[in-house]
């Protein structure tokens, strides 16, 4: 499904290169990039996928971004309507590094300052200022203008199984269905990863491409012995509750919460977003830990006594956190629970050249994804998934004969703990990265050894 009709280039963020072949006319940009593939499938409509087809659609190169998304694309940074609210289920939101993505986000239109944030700790609400984004229609509204233009085939899941393959040196990507169709394309480029990821590449000829998505599941980063590390992903729970107005504490929007162990974060989508409207709907994000101790089936979730276990545990974690009397929340009229089975990579992937992503020249296939980041303070995050696929998008139009970041092995890169919290800084220790059971809290307690 074509998501938008190209609406008019807008292009503040482009780098001077890139921006001045973006402005080419349409011929000089297919001579540009006539050594390279002229047509892209791009698996998995998230941030990065999004990203990578839109600058590869600037340099002259046709991209076709595939998403399981039913209600549009965006993945982990997508937003829904819950109790007639826009709600963030996952991301909450954008804080930056990099100039050129600041500028894109601050003129994007689609965004605002995060206001009254903070950190809930043992002596209350502590404001904090940085620079934070938040969509004024959700998470949601900044991926869709990001996305404007790009062409996107909502509702399809590439299949794990023989969904990607090699024929006669094209690739072919399986459309599920009836019709059973395949489409081919001269590159192929892996955004999105996991188990689905893993599998999905798992019989193709691409082995070191395979080698990088293997991935773990984990609260914590366990394994420390040098060049060992592996792409290691932790489980969320996000529960969305409604409740009067008046009942939750009015005194900040969003806030990481420290003082409460089950906890991650807590935030008004009522007031975060300014939303009018008679009752407040709350998101609670509960720790990796928690994820993990808890884990369910997530697609068969609903109605389980596991689901009402999790609510009346969550529920009580955060009226300890605002310290509000116990069973106050029992007043909440609506709650809708979901875990985030792939939520953070707590590792990331640092290679050898530095690079924000990989790619195979022999067989003309990359990765662009969150965990895919040469800097430590935004791995994890929506910028570190978007400058992943624009990077990725400006090598395949230029340098498409040569490898990039996809050197494995003692001589290769390596995959090294995640310790920021969403582009913080840092400035809480590993928020996303439990600490190593009977290692202590603390920064980089029990993960010596790794390359960083
Ligand atoms: C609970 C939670 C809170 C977060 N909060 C923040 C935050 O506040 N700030 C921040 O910066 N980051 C946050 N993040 C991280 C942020 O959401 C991610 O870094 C970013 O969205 C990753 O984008 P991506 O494109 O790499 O991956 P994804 O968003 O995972 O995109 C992958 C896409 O591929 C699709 N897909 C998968 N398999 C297939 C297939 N076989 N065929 C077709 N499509 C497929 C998926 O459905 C998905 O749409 C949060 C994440 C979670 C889980």
């Amino acid at each position: 499904m074509e998501l938008v009709a190209s609406p008019p280039l807008r292009l503040p963020f482009l780098a001077p290169r890139a921006a001045r072949a973006a402005r080419m006319p349409r011929w000089q940009r297919a001579e540009a990039s006539a050594s390279g593939p002229r047509t892209v499938a791009v698996i998995g409509g998230g941030v990065a996928g999004l990203a990578c087809a839109k600058r590869l659609g600037e340099l002259g190169v046709s991209a076709t971004v595939f998403d399981t998304g039913k209600r549009g694309p965006g993945g982990r940074a997508s937003s829904r309507q819950w109790r007639g609210q826009v709600v963030d289920h996952a991301s909450q939101f954008i804080a930056t590094t990099d100039p050129e993505f600041r500028e894109l986000i601050a003129s994007s239109g689609a965004a605002r300052p995060l206001q009254r944030f903070g950190r809930l700790r043992k002596d209350g609400f502590q404001p904090e200022d940085g620079d934070r984004w938040v969509g004024i229609q959700g998470m949601g509204g900044i991926v869709s203008k990001l996305a404007e233009g790009v062409n996107v085939r909502q509702d399809i899941w590439v299949p794990p199984s023989n969904g990607l393959s090699v024929e006669d040196g094209s690739w072919s990507v399986a459309i599920p269905g009836p019709t059973r169709a395949t489409e081919r394309f001269d590159a192929a480029v892996i955004a999105h990863n996991g188990k689905c990821a893993e599998r999905l590449t798992s019989s193709t000829p691409a082995r070191e491409v395979h080698a990088l998505l293997r991935t773990n599941f984990a609260a914590s980063v366990t394994r420390a012995q040098p060049g060992c590390g592996r792409f290691t992903l932790n489980q969320i729970y996000s529960l969305l509750f409604e409740v009067p107005k008046g009942l939750m504490p009015t005194d900040f929007a969003a806030a990481f919460v420290e003082n409460e162990p089950i906890l991650r974060w807590l935030s008004s989508n009522t007031a975060k977003l300014q939303q009018s409207a008679e009752c407040e709907v709350w998101t609670a994000l509960s720790s990796p830990s928690f994820g993990k101790q808890h884990k369910a089936p997530q697609e068969f979730l609903e109605g389980t006594a596991k689901e009402a276990e999790v609510i009346e545990l969550m529920l009580a974690a955060v009226e300890r956190a605002v310290a509000l009397p116990s069973g106050s929340l029992q007043a909440a009229s609506a709650t809708k629970l979901q875990l985030w089975g792939a939520a953070l990579p707590i590792t990331r992937w640092a290679s050898r050249d530095a690079t924000d992503f990989a790619w195979s020249s022999a067989h003309r296939i990359g990765i662009a994804g969150d965990w895919l980041s040469s800097c430590p303070e935004r791995a994890s995050t929506i910028e570190a998934a978007w400058l992943s696929g624009v990077r990725l998008a400006e090598h395949i139009a230029k340098q498409p004969a040569e490898d990039a970041g996809i050197q494995l092995g003692e001589s290769g890169g390596a995959f090294v703990p995640v310790e920021a919290d969403f582009g913080g800084g840092g400035s809480a220790p590993g928020a996303w990265v439990d600490p190593e059971k009977g290692k202590g809290k603390g920064k980089g307690k029990g993960r010596k050894g790794w390359k960083g």
